[in-house]
């Protein structure tokens, strides 16, 4: 299970909410995820709301704002695409008078640019398995899976493999790595812990994105900016994140805004034919 990071901040002169608000939020997610954050800065004139990327090369946000006393030089809700490093300003908040201000907003991201034109990818992907060869994992989690690749949600054709925690993880299909998280050590069968897997995310040659998730701590050996081949070692396979048993999640994706992207089928190449997942059917790279 995967998501993007969500959250929201308040800021008026009723400062004291804030802090209950923030608080409250906290206390739903036990982790953030560090690729994208956003801040906010008070301008002569109001209010500039910044990006910064870390470890990730490609990012779409999607901001919503409230405003009161105050004009978006940009129409809301804003989604901006970054493939550039660096805190880059994304909305400017400009007070309309001296008085009677204030300022809420949202956001949320996904890692990769939307796809603008609705033709990314094709209508499925025929990839290899993402693990070595010779080795078999069982499918704990097919397309639909009722736990979190919900018919409808944006894992619906993502793929759980049972490996065991420390399994060699490979890339399903070439691309340049845009995305690599590594420092967290934390997971667990809970909502709470979603935005704590460590992932790795590859961009394929037809602008879709691969994206190898619940990765242990520190194993991660590619960069971004690393062109991989089929079959390349990316990391070892961990435990992190919203995982009820260590497994690999993987999926490929779309991104078609800010808040929203949605997977393709994805199908493995074996060399007895072409092998559709099926929970608890097992996959041997042969
Ligand atoms: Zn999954």
């Amino acid at each position: 299970m995967t998501s993007s990071a969500g959250k929201i901040l308040f800021v008026s002169a009723l400062w004291l909410a804030l802090l209950v608000f923030d608080g409250a939020a906290f206390a739903l997610e036990r982790c953030q995820d560090p690729s994208v954050k956003i801040e906010d800065q008070a301008t002569p004139d109001g209010v500039q709301v910044f990006a910064t990327m870390n470890g990730l090369l490609e990012s779409t946000i999607t901001l919503r704002a409230q405003l009161k006393g105050m004009t978006c030089t940009n129409p809301l809700p804003l989604t901006v695409c970054l493939n550039t490093p660096g805190r880059i300003p994304i909305a400017t908040f400009r007070r309309d008078g001296p008085a009677n201000w204030s300022y809420k907003y949202s956001y949320g991201w996904q890692k990769g640019l939307m796809d603008y034109n609705k033709n990314l990818g094709g209508q499925y992907v025929v990839c290899a398995p993402p693990f070595p060869r010779g080795v078999s994992y069982k499918v704990n989690q097919g397309f639909f899976g009722a736990k979190s690749h919900k018919r409808g949600g944006a894992d619906q054709y993502a793929v759980d493999f049972a490996m065991p925690e420390g399994s060699v993880v490979c890339a399903a299909l070439a691309g340049t790595v845009i995305g690599v998280r590594s420092e967290s050590d934390i997971g667990g069968d809970d909502i709470s812990f979603v935005h704590c897997s460590n992932y790795i995310i590859v961009k394929h040659l037809d602008g879709t994105y691969g994206e190898y998730v619940h990765l242990r701590q520190g194993s991660p050996r590619v960069r971004p900016g690393q062109q991989i081949a089929v079959g390349t070692p990316l990391a070892f396979s961990g435990h992190t994140g919203f995982a009820d048993a260590p497994h690999l999640h993987f999926g490929v994706y779309k991104v078609l805004d800010g808040d929203r992207k949605v997977t393709l089928p994805v199908y493995f190449q074996t060399s007895a034919g072409v092998w559709t997942p099926k929970e608890g059917a097992v996959l041997e790279n042969n």
